[in-house]
C-alpha cells in the first residue's frame, strides 16, 4: 500500500534501533547478533553513543533544518535490547527524542525483551524513560520445547517476565510465540497459546519456525542434513501438523477477541503495532545500529540503505567518520510495485488499496497484476470495494500468491 504525496508529508517517520547483542546464540536464529554474555556497561555505553552520533548524522544529511519530520514511533529491536542496562535504554530514548524533537504525543516506543534479561526494577526504569510497549520473546511455555529450540530461558522465566512487565505499568504488551519447533506437538502449542491468551496481552505474534541457511539448525534439520547419531535431536513436526498449528492459532486468537491484522500478528482493539504497521504501509523509517536498514519513499520510486553488520566494525565506522552505511539502492518502479503488493496483501484487514496503488503507479492492481483474476477464482484473494485482500485460504498460501501475482504482473 502506497500513499499519496500530501498524505506522505503528513505522516511522520519511524526509527528502528538495532541492538546486535545476545547472551548466547539460539541455534535457529539468523538475525544480526553476536554472543555478548552479560554485556559490559562500557560496551553498552559505547554502542549507545554511536547510535546517537549516527542518528544525528543521518538526520542532518537527510533533512533540511525546517524539514525534520515528526517522530511517530521508536522500535528498539535485536538481538536482545534488554541486555543493555535500563539507564542506557533511557539515554537512547531521550537522545532519539532530542534529535527528532517533533515527537507525536502518542509516540509508540517499543523495546524487545527476552525473558531472563528483564526484572521489575529494569522494567520500571524503562517505563519511566517513556518506553510504553514491551515485546517479550516467550516462544513457548513448555520447557521441553524451549530446550529443543536452544533457548536459555524457561517457562518460569517467561511467566515472570510477563507478570513483571504488567506490574511495571506496561499496558501495551506483546508476546511472541513460535510453532513448528523441534519436538513440539499440537497440545503443547495450544497449551502455551491458551495460557498466553488467558494473560491477555494486547498483542500476540505467532511465527512458524523456518530453517535458515548458516544456522546450526540447518545442519541438523536442513535439506539433506546428516543428523549426527546419538544426539537427543527432537524431530520437527510434519508440514500438515505445522499448518494445523497456524490454523488453530488463528481460531483461538480470533475467538479470544484478537484481530488477525497481519499474517503473523494479532491484536486486541487499539493494540496493533504502530511501528510495524507504518513499515508495512510504506511510511519512511530510519534504521540505526549495526546492519540496520532504512527506507525513504521519495524521491522517485524510493530508496533504501543499510549499515555494516558487525557491531565492532559499525562502532569503528561511526567513531571514525560518523557514518556506517554499507550500501544503498534506488528502487525501480517494478521493485516499488512488488513491495507495495507484498506489504499491502500482508495487511489482512485492509489489503492492497486500489486507489492508493493507482495514485502511485498510474494503473489499478487488476491491470498491473493480471494474475488477480485467476487467484480470485481459486479463492486465494478477494476484492472488497477497491481493495484486494488475501482470503483465509490465501493467507496459508501467501508465498505462492505473491510469487504468482508478481511473476505475471511484472
Ligand atoms: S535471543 Fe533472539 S536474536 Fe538472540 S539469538 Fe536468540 S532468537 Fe536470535
Amino acid at each position: 500500500v502506497q500513499i499519496r504525496g500530501d498524505e506522505r508529508r503528513r505522516r511522520g517517520i519511524g526509527v528502528y534501533v538495532h541492538i546486535p547483542f545476545c547472551r548466547s546464540r539460539c541455534p535457529y536464529c539468523d538475525f544480526n547478533s553476536s554472543e555478548a554474555g552479560n554485556l559490559s556497561g562500557e560496551l553498552a555505553d559505547r554502542y549507545v553513543a554511536c547510535l546517537l552520533a549516527e542518528l544525528r548524522g543521518v538526520v542532518a544529511r537527510e533533512f533540511t533544518a525546517d524539514g525534520v519530520p515528526r517522530l511517530d514511533t521508536i522500535y528498539i529491536g535485536g538481538g536482545t535490547p534488554t541486555l543493555l542496562p535500563a539507564g542506557a535504554i533511557a539515554w537512547l530514548v531521550e537522545g532519539v527524542r532530542g534529535i527528532l524533537p517533533r515527537v507525536a504525543d502518542d509516540t509508540e516506543i517499543t523495546v524487545e525483551a527476552n525473558p531472563g534479561t528483564v526484572a521489575g526494577p529494569s522494567l520500571s526504569a524503562m517505563r519511566r524513560a517513556g518506553v510504553n510497549r514491551i515485546s517479550i520473546g516467550v516462544q513457548s511455555l513448555d520447557d521441553r520445547v524451549l530446550a529443543g529450540l536452544g533457548r536459555t530461558h524457561t517457562r518460569a522465566d517467561a511467566l515472570r517476565a510477563m507478570e513483571a512487565a504488567r506490574a511495571a505499568g506496561f499496558e501495551n504488551l506483546s508476546v511472541d510465540l513460535i510453532f513448528g519447533a523441534p519436538g513440539q506437538v499440537m497440545d503443547s502449542f495450544l497449551a502455551s497459546l491458551g495460557e498466553v491468551t488467558a494473560f491477555a496481552p494486547g498483542h500476540v505474534s505467532v511465527y512458524g519456525l523456518t530453517i535458515e541457511p548458516s544456522t546450526r539448525f540447518h545442519a541438523l534439520y536442513g535439506p539433506g542434513a546428516a543428523r549426527p547419531t546419538g544426539l537427543p535431536v527432537a524431530p520437527l513436526p510434519g508440514e500438515d501438523e505445522v499448518c494445523a498449528m497456524y490454523e488453530r492459532a488463528v481460531e483461538a486468537l480470533s475467538s479470544a477477541g484478537y484481530a488477525h491484522y497481519e499474517i503473523s500478528n494479532f491484536a486486541l482493539p487499539g493494540c496493533k503495532s504502530a511501528h510495524n504497521t507504518g513499515c508495512w504501509t510504506g511510511r519512511d523509517y530510519l534504521g540505526i545500529g549495526a546492519g540496520a536498514h532504512s527506507y525513504r519513499s521519495s524521491p522517485g520510486w524510493g530508496r533504501r540503505w543499510w549499515n555494516r553488520t558487525g557491531a565492532e566494525e559499525y562502532m569503528e565506522s561511526i567513531e571514525m567518520g560518523g557514518e556506517a552505511r554499507a550500501a544503498s539502492e534506488e528502487l525501480t518502479r517494478e521493485e516499488a510495485l512488488s513491495e507495495s503488493v507484498m506489504l499491502g496483501l500482508r495487511m489482512l484487514g485492509r489489503g492492497l488499496d486500489a486507489e492508493a496503488f493507482m495514485a502511485r503507479f498510474g494503473e489499478y492492481p487488476a491491470r498491473a497484476l493480471p494474475g488477480i483474476g485467476a487467484l480470485e477464482g481459486e479463492g486465494l484473494v478477494e476484492m472488497r470495494g477497491n481493495s484486494v485482500l488475501l482470503t483465509e485460504r490465501g493467507v496459508l498460501f501467501s508465498n505462492e500468491v505473491f510469487a504468482r501475482l508478481l511473476a505475471v504482473g511484472l
